[in-house]
């Protein structure tokens, strides 16, 4: 890792904090974002910034050929073929199951991990429900 990844992350931890201090304030995220001057998309990313150096590791790993296209394989949970990989746990980046979309999203409501974005405060989540 040279200096500008350390810098840039140690620049990305301090504006989490900054963020979850906002949001502690009872800002909502559109409102933290606005605030930040950065767009709620990348105000999503720094809050949950495991899930995105997940998925940015698996991408490389694809592009190496370390790992082949999820779509090389079947859905892990219903047999059809495979459109993506789903992250069990964020923390072990390149530990994947090929799944569908169906079943990922699934797999996800399960978790509660569509629920559980945002402030709890559901607008997201009322959208997505639609
Ligand atoms: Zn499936």
């Amino acid at each position: 890792m040279n200096q500008f990844n350390k810098w840039q992350i140690a620049q990305a931890n301090q504006r989490r904090a900054n963020a979850k201090a906002l949001l502690n304030k009872g800002l909502n995220q559109s409102q933290v974002a606005v605030r930040m001057g950065i767009s709620r998309q990348r105000l999503s990313q720094l809050l949950s910034i495991g899930k995105h150096r997940a998925r940015k590791t698996l991408t490389k790993n694809i592009d190496l050929g370390k790992i082949s296209p999820a779509t090389e394989f079947n859905c892990k949970d219903c047999g059809q073929p495979a459109t993506e990989y789903d992250h069990r746990d964020y923390t072990q980046r390149l530990k994947v199951d090929p799944v569908c979309h169906a079943c990922h999203i699934s797999r996800g409501k399960k978790r509660g991990s569509f629920l559980k974005r945002g402030n709890g405060e559901g607008k997201r989540n009322g959208r997505r429900a639609k």
